[in-house]
C-alpha cells in the first residue's frame, strides 16, 4: 500500500510503499522520551517528498543509527536502524490516515542493547 506522511508543521513530507502489519514500540533511552510508535519501511521505499533540507539528524550511542526530526517543529520523523541499515522506522504517528488503534503494536528490547562506552574527554 502507498502511503505519505508529514511531520507537524508540514516542512518535512514523505512518501513510501509497503505493507504494514504490526507497529513497534521500543524501550531504548531515545524511543521511550520521544514516545515513539513506529512502523518498519524499507530504506529504497521510502522517499522525502518535501524538506530534506528541513531535516535535522541525532546520532548517540553507537552512532550507527540516524535519527532524523524537523528542524522547524521537532518531529521525529523517521531513522535508520543500527540493527539494520537497510529498514526504516518510521513515526507512525506521522503517516496519514494510518490507524494506530487497529494495529497491534509489538514491543521490542532496546534498553539492553550494548551501550558504548562514554568517550573518554581527551578524544
Ligand atoms: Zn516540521
Amino acid at each position: 500500500m502507498k502511503y505519505s506522511g508529514a511531520c507537524h508543521c508540514g516542512a518535512v513530507s514523505f512518501a513510501f510503499e509497503t505493507h504494514i502489519d504490526e507497529l513497534i514500540r521500543c524501550d531504548c533511552s531515545l524511543c521511550s522520551k520521544r514516545n515513539a510508535l513506529m512502523a518498519t519501511v524499507p530504506r529504497e521505499q521510502f522517499k522525502i517528498t518535501r524538506g530534506e533540507d528541513a531535516l535535522r539528524l541525532y546520532r548517540w550511542n553507537s552512532g550507527v543509527a540516524h535519527h532524523y526530526f524537523c528542524g522547524t517543529c521537532g518531529i521525529y520523523v523517521y531513522h535508520q536502524r543500527r540493527s539494520n541499515p537497510a529498514l526504516l522506522s518510521v513515526n507512525a504517528c506521522c503517516v496519514d490516515g494510518l490507524d494506530s488503534q487497529v494495529l497491534p503494536t509489538r514491543q521490542v528490547d532496546g534498553k539492553s542493547r550494548t551501550m558504548v562506552a562514554a568517550r573518554a574527554a581527551t578524544e
